[in-house]
């Protein structure tokens, strides 16, 4: 029997270790609710609905080529042993997943599993990533070769496994979720994604994809599509391909599909970052920035920012948004994290836990790799400390995302809604929201917080050992992509 393990690869296109699978002989096709990684920091009740309709969708699409779809609850190698009593294992197949420290301990037990039982062990990448890559000089073009070979798809006649295993399970019953406008999973939800957005709503990406009021309409949000591999990038980069080669010029689109195209091979790139360095996970990308937040966790401070309570109205709105939808576009988590790690000093590993719980789209590779970026712990990427006020007049002017998701606001004057504390007592009770009662006032001064950050980490990264140590950083990690061009 083929074992075909699906993970974070819920999809019937575009999968490799299925049609392989399936070219081998007669498949077993299963999916194990692991209640370590349930169980986990990252884990919310938001992910297990997701992963129910996604895996829902698949198993119909499945059974349309006549694969049935078996569920099981329990650690793999468990599982791995239960089926072992039923069926004749000759090789499983299975994506090469890039995923956290709990995923990667748990493959290398299912490949020692597969060792001392004599069953062969096949992987296959399902994103431009290079397993045990050497060099970071010339990784686009791989990416490109990668992407520019067509999908893959399932051929010839199937056979597969039917019949009742003992262990086996309808669903895995999750606690209710608590995201009630949160995407739903499954591949309709994601072609139909796909298509509004390369159809309609993608046209102002490139200018629209900054304020949170735009973002949810102009960006793609296939983000949890492709971190639970209900879709894969390959084939929406063949989308793209066909829509940028069939002269979509109308004003808007030609920017648009090219800042979308970089954004496909961004996702590879900051994979590959936890693919070649699996501890930047738990520890500084850059070592000499070991030091610079470990001793100084304001717990309170970590407690308002993670209740969307911070005096701070785009800070308290993208956060609290984020609770109920399970998705914010790329700046507002870049200010999250920057407020997290400059305003208010808090090492990167918590609060990166928290939000991998509320990204629906949690992905490790780039989830880890972008909070080393933003809180300024690489050492090789510029440092940024957004102004919590400022974003509010450049994205949200007249406060109507704030407005929304800080209900305390509604009636705050256009002109005070990025710093509602500067009201006088009298306007605040004239529209009812008393700073300090209704609203917190700013738990820290924005001003003084920002001066002290700043003096902080550049005088910490101008350090003689950070910058060494920024050199080996960026030959391990760094982007070629300018260097790439310059050489043409
Ligand atoms: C602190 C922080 C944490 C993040 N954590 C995650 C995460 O856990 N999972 C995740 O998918 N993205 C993460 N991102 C990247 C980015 O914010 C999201 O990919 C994007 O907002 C998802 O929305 P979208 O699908 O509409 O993206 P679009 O703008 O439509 O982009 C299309 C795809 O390109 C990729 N992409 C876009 N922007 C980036 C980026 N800056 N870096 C890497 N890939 C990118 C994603 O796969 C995305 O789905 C994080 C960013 C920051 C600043």
């Amino acid at each position: 029997m083929q074992l075909v393990w699906l993970k974070r690869d819920l999809r019937i296109q575009d999968h490799a270790a299925l049609s392989e699978g399936c070219k081998a002989g007669k498949v077993l096709c299963f999916y194990v609710y692991e209640p370590s990684i349930i169980r986990s920091k990252e884990w919310d009740s938001s992910h297990g609905a997701f992963l129910n309709e996604s895996l829902d969708s698949l198993e119909k699409d499945l059974q349309k080529t006549g694969i049935k779809l078996y569920r099981f609850v329990g650690e793999v190698v468990d599982v791995l042993n239960n089926l072992k009593r039923y069926v004749s294992i000759e090789a499983i197949h299975s994506h090469q997943e890039t995923g956290n420290f709990l995923t990667f301990e748990r493959d290398k037990n299912v490949k020692k599993w597969c060792k001392e039982n004599g069953v062969k062990y096949r992987d296959y990448p399902q994103f431009g990533i290079i397993r045990g890559l050497k060099s970071r000089d010339g990784w686009a073009s791989q990416w490109n070769k990668f992407m520019t070979l067509p999908p893959v798809s399932i051929s010839g006649t199937v056979s597969s496994c039917k019949e009742t295993i003992s262990g086996e399970i309808k669903q895995f019953d999750f606690e209710p979720c608590s995201k009630p406008f949160r995407q739903k999973g499954g591949a309709i939800e994601a072609r139909a994604t796909l298509e509004s957005f390369l159809q309609v709503r993608g046209r102002y990406y490139s200018k629209e994809m900054s304020s949170p009021l735009t973002a949810w309409e102009a960006c793609s949000r296939l983000s949890p599509f492709f971190s639970f591999g209900v879709m894969s990038i390959r084939e929406v980069w063949h989308a793209v391909l066909f829509q940028r080669s069939e002269g979509f010029s109308e004003s808007g689109w030609k920017s648009s599909l090219a800042a979308f195209s970089s954004r496909l091979r961004w996702h590879c790139h900051f994979m590959q970052k936890l693919e070649d360095e699996p501890t930047i996970e738990f520890q500084n990308m850059n070592r000499k920035m070991d030091g610079l937040r470990e001793n100084s966790f304001n717990s309170e401070f970590f407690e308002a920012w993670k209740r969307g309570e911070t005096g701070y109205p785009m800070v308290d709105a993208c956060m609290r948004s984020l609770h109920q939808t399970g998705w914010i576009n790329f700046r507002m988590r870049a200010m999250l994290v920057s407020f997290a790690s400059y305003h208010l000093w808090l090492h990167w590993r918590e609060p990166a836990l928290f939000l991998a719980k509320h990204f629906l789209d949690f992905e490790p590779g780039i989830h880890f790799s972008q909070f080393q970026m933003q809180s300024g712990t690489t050492g090789i990427n510029a440092i940024r400390i957004y102004s919590p006020i400022k974003q509010v007049l450049d994205q949200d002017p007249h406060g109507e995302f704030i407005k929304k998701w800080v209900p305390e606001l509604k009636a705050v004057p256009t002109d005070f809604i990025a710093e509602p504390q500067k009201m006088s007592k009298t306007l605040q009770r004239q529209v009812g929201c008393i700073i300090g009662k209704n609203y917190p006032a700013p738990i820290v001064d924005h001003a003084t917080a920002y001066q002290e950050a700043k003096k902080r980490i550049f005088s910490w990264r101008s350090q003689k050992e950070v910058k060494e140590a920024s050199k080996q950083v960026y030959l391990k990690h760094g982007s070629r992509k300018k260097r790439e061009k310059g050489k043409k």
